[in-house]
């Protein structure tokens, strides 16, 4: 019988998925990696499927886990539910997909942790709940500004739904939950053509093209490295006594986009342009900041990588795919 603690991760052949899922076999669990594929790739997870202690389950988690899986499934200690496409490009396009994910997707998982005892469940939620912010920075405790008709509705209002689903988890049954709201993350595994800032931005770079820069680059994002999300997620799901706390998980360096894309341009050395690229979506946030300070009370967790050696580490990446 395996003794290892063992972890179940949806959306684990995504970018977060497959860097969380590293850590954990480097940290001696029993990994399933369950994704149906629709934006993460099994490029991600190929050194993976060469450790014993993982298991790619293809499945799209609007259906419950299949019943031959279940009975053979040992009691998972940990069950991070991270199924949801995250980039604004691929959620628009998938954006009922992205809706049922959250809806559905969560609740088949949130019935599947409260089947076990012992398990705790994580939601993967977003800075995205937070709309186009009216407070800066962001803190818990803000209800936010979403647009519930407009083209990024798809994504925050159905985590934010996630987010009630998963209270109601503790508040009918018990169930062990915890949620970060992540902020905006890159590092590697990030998809090429995933159309988010970073990887647009640097393979732009690698490749001579212009910068796109939607709108005049004046809006502002705070980018954090994946392994110091990482620590955040796995910190959040080992602590006691703190079932249904929410906590915000990013960097607070804040940087227009504009910022962003010269600081790419003077790491790869690239002589492309910047330019503007149409409007920005109407609901695209302004500014974004996370405000860290429940992070560090209650977790000890504040990340360390800065941005100039994450966006080299990514450029690596990017340079060798
Ligand atoms: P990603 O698109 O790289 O990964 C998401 C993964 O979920 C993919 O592998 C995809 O195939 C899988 N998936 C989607 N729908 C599924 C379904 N129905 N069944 C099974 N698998 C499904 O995105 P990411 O950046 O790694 O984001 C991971 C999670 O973190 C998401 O929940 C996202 O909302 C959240 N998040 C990410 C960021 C960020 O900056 N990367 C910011 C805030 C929140
Ligand atoms: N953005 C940009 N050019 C690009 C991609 C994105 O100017 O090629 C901007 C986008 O309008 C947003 C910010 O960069 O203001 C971050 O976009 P991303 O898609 O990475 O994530 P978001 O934080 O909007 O979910």
């Amino acid at each position: 019988m395996n003794t290892l603690p063992i972890s179940i991760v949806t959306g684990g052949a995504g970018f977060i998925g497959s860097n969380l899922c590293s850590e954990l076999l480097r940290r001696g669990h029993f990994v399933y990696c369950v994704d149906n594929l629709i934006t993460g790739s099994e490029k991600n997870i190929k050194p993976l499927l060469l450790n014993p202690n993982f298991a790619f389950l293809k499945h799209d988690v609007i259906n419950p886990l299949p019943d031959s899986f279940k009975k053979k499934l040992n009691p998972p200690l940990f069950i991070f539910h991270l199924a949801s496409p995250a980039s604004p490009p691929k959620y628009k396009k998938w954006s009922i997909e992205t809706m049922r994910v959250n809806s559905v997707g969560t609740y088949n998982m949130l019935n599947l942790a409260s089947d076990y005892l012992y398990s705790r469940f994580l939601l993967a939620s977003t800075s995205e709940v937070y709309g186009n912010p009216e407070v800066h920075p962001q803190k818990e405790n803000y209800n936010g500004n979403v647009n519930p008709l407009g083209t990024r509705a798809c994504y925050d209002e159905s985590k934010r739904f996630a987010e009630s689903l998963t209270m109601e988890f503790l508040r009918k049954k018990n169930t062990a939950v915890r949620i970060v709201r992540i902020f905006n993350t890159y590092g590697p595994n990030m998809e090429k053509s995933d159309g988010r800032v970073v990887s647009n931005f640097i393979n732009q770079a690698l490749s001579g093209q212009s910068l796109t820069l939607y709108g005049d680059g004046s809006q502002t994002r705070s980018l954090c490295y994946v392994s110091d999300l990482v620590e955040g997620i796995i910190k959040m799901i080992q602590k006691d006594n703190i079932n249904g706390e929410v906590i915000n998980l990013g960097n607070p360096n804040e940087m227009k986009v504009r910022e962003i894309a010269e600081i790419i341009l003077k790491l790869t050395k690239s002589n492309s342009q910047i330019i503007k690229s149409g409007e920005k979506d109407a609901d695209d946030p302004k500014r974004r900041k996370p405000d860290i300070s429940k992070a560090k009370k209650i977790l000890g967790w504040e990340p360390h990588v800065s941005v100039e050696e994450g966006l080299l580490k990514t450029i690596e990446y990017f340079k060798n795919i």
